[in-house]
């Protein structure tokens, strides 16, 4: 792995994680948004993780702005890329909106470019070919928090050459990542794979009032040695994202999902108990 220069596209929550970290670590960073306020908005989010880095990770305040100076900004695709070895992909999880981009993308970047997708839900075979280069293209997830949470997802496509596959797991444990590659392509990952259906069954009784939620979480943190119960997990994750995933179940015909919904809105949502953030969700805080 040769990478040196490295762009970020799309400097929302994610992306500006992505391209913070990457420089931390000591790569060039050159980081792309549609127009200047959304480069603006990055840079104050930039402002604040360098406040982060130093309260949660104790970084130099000189290191945190040797950081920042290895970064540069752009609205230009066609400059952002001129020598991206890398290009990592963080814009909104809409479809059309990332296969426009990949289009354009394909026709900017150099040859020797490879893209990478942070996409959460949508799978990268199904812009492989907007790309215009199958081999070199695969996805790259992150998780909120990065510097925190240091997980990096690695997954293929059927077409993604080995040496990309290879040489990405590499950066990403060059940039402070625990790597953890995909060989297949799964939709969620290995973690949502794992984590969502767990959540669902937690939620599924309490719908039943099997249970209620402290005893619920006591037995999987007993049994298993594990630090938090699933109530306690979707605290964190927010109620309203558990609400989104049984709305769209529910919106899709299977009726305990729909009751699920109506439970978590008329209990949960509508009180203002949405999780951690708020103070008050399945625990108080
Ligand atoms: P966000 O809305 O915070 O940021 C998206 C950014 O993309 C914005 O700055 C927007 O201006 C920019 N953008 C819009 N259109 C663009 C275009 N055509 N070209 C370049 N930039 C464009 O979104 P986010 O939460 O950072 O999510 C971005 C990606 O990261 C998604 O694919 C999402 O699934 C993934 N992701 C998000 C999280 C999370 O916790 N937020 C975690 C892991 C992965």
């Amino acid at each position: 792995m040769d990478f040196k220069n490295i762009t970020v596209a799309g400097s929302g929550v994610l992306g500006s994680q992505i391209a913070f970290q990457t420089a931390f670590k000591g790569f060039k960073v050159s980081v792309y948004d549609i127009d200047d306020e959304a480069i603006d908005r990055a840079k104050n989010r930039i402002m604040n993780l360098k406040v982060r880095y130093q309260q949660d990770l104790d970084a130099a305040e000189e290191d945190v702005n040797l950081a920042y100076n290895r970064m540069a900004f752009f609205t230009d695709l066609s400059e952002v890329v001129k020598d991206a070895d890398l290009v990592i992909e963080a814009v909104p999880e809409v479809v059309d909106i990332k296969t426009n981009f990949y289009n354009q993308l394909a026709e900017v970047a150099p040859e020797k470019t490879i893209f990478a997708t942070n996409s959460s839900t949508l799978l990268p075979s199904q812009f492989a070919e907007s790309t215009g280069r199958p081999h070199k293209f695969l996805a790259l997830h992150f998780a909120n928090e990065i510097w925190l949470n240091n997980t990096a997802e690695i997954m293929k496509h059927p077409n993604t050459d080995k040496k990309v596959f290879e040489d990405v797991i590499d950066f990403a444990k060059a940039i402070g990542m625990v790597a953890l590659p995909l060989q297949k392509e799964q939709p969620g990952y290995i973690l949502n794979s794992l984590l969502v259906p767990f959540l669902e069954a937690a939620q599924m009784l309490l719908l039943k009032r099997v249970a209620d939620v402290e005893t619920i979480d006591k037995t999987w943190m007993i049994a298993t040695g594990a630090p938090k119960g699933p109530f306690a997990i979707l605290d964190i994750v927010g109620i309203n994202t558990a609400y989104n995933i049984a709305n769209a179940k529910g919106e899709a015909g299977q009726e305990e999902f729909k009751k699920l919904a109506n439970l978590l809105k008329s209990e949960y949502i509508e009180k203002g108990k949405l999780g951690a953030e708020t103070k008050e969700g399945f625990y108080t805080y």
